[in-house]
């Protein structure tokens, strides 16, 4: 298929992707998004993100990605509802492949691809997903847990907010951490210590989700200390055991540190190593995944992209 030279693309449209849009539209650059898998990035799953400067009382998450995008959009910015599945690099072109058969090539490229939920690898995660009581969004699939008890995995900022989410509906929640403190901000530690609807359960581990074929039932947990084993019935099971970098499409083509994540190139940190490529988001953020420091380095990927064309011609 005959490939349209773009002379910008951005890849992802999460926090990172649509404000580099928003950036690169307002620069006059027409710059086509391709959306990824997961329109919006992980913040459309957000129920309320209460730190993005501006919203004194919060925003959701849905509505702030919305908001960027329809930015980006008056702009100019093109939208492309594709997946990437691998790139090419040569001199003075990158091109890449989509899912839907697409080719494109373009003249620079911005990577803000995000990341992606990790799994637990355990017994039981796979069979009693899709609906059957295994998730990794609260805000998705809370409603369909009201009035029961669910169990929540993980120690950072997102465990902390999807149990304080589920308490709102939810009989109780089970907090399930493998250390004995939380690694999440003090303000959600505070919170979920005080509510009365979440139970924390430190120092265990889960070695499995149980169920009757239909759904969860329970979940097996060891004590890391004790080394003692229990069951803890209950009827969903909340993973948020951190997050994957989507990179696989530029493995070997661009260098990716040791768990997935973009380098940047040591002159410029909004450049990955191949000229005209940006770096944006948490892709490339393996410390502060913030979706304010997400957007920023959308813009900084935006304007270096824009020097770096104007540069050539
Ligand atoms: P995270 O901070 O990396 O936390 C992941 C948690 O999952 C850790 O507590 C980790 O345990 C645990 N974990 C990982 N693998 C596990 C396994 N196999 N079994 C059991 N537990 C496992 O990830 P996150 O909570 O998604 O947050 C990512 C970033 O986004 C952070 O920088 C966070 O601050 C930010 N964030 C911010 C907000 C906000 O500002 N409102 C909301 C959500 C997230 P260990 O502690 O033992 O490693």
């Amino acid at each position: 298929m005959a490939t349209k030279k773009e002379q910008i693309i951005v890849l992802g449209s999460g926090c990172a992707g649509l404000a580099a849009a928003i950036y690169a539209s307002r620069g006059n650059l027409n710059p086509l998004v391709i959306e990824g898998n997961r329109r919006g990035g992980q913040l459309i799953t957000t129920e309320e993100i209460e730190n993005f400067p501006g919203f004194p009382d919060g925003i959701g998450g849905y509505e702030l990605v919305e908001r960027m995008r329809s930015q980006a959009e008056k702009f100019g910015a093109r939208f492309s509802n594709d997946h990437i599945l691998s790139m090419a690099c040569a001199a003075g072109e990158i091109s890449l492949r989509g899912s839907s058969a697409v080719n494109y090539a373009t003249e620079a490229l911005i990577i803000a691809t995000g990341t992606d939920s990790k799994c637990l690898e355990i017994p039981g995660e796979v069979e009693y997903g899709g609906g059957k009581g295994v998730s990794v969004c609260a805000t998705c699939d809370g409603p369909f847990f009201r009035g029961k008890e669910v169990a929540v995995i993980g120690g950072g900022d997102t465990a902390l907010g999807e149990a304080l989410f589920l308490s709102r509906i939810c009989k109780k929640v089970y907090l399930i951490h493998r250390r004995d403190s939380f690694r999440g901000s003090k303000i959600m530690d505070h919170r979920v210590r005080s509510n009365a609807a979440i139970s924390i359960l430190l120092s265990a581990v889960v070695e499995e989700i149980l169920g009757n074929g239909a759904g969860v039932t329970g979940i097996r947990l060891r004590n890391v200390g004790t080394e003692e084993r229990k069951i803890l019935p209950c009827s969903g099971v909340f993973i948020a055991a951190g997050h994957a970098p989507n990179s696989s499409f530029a493995a070997g083509i661009l260098p990716l540190d040791s768990n997935g994540y973009f380098v940047a190139s040591d002159e410029d940190p909004a450049a990955a190593t191949f000229p005209g490529i940006f770096l944006a988001g948490d892709c490339a953020d393996p410390a502060y995944q913030q979706a304010v420091i997400a957007a920023g380095t959308g813009a900084r990927a935006a304007i270096a992209a824009e020097r770096w064309l104007s540069g050539k011609s």
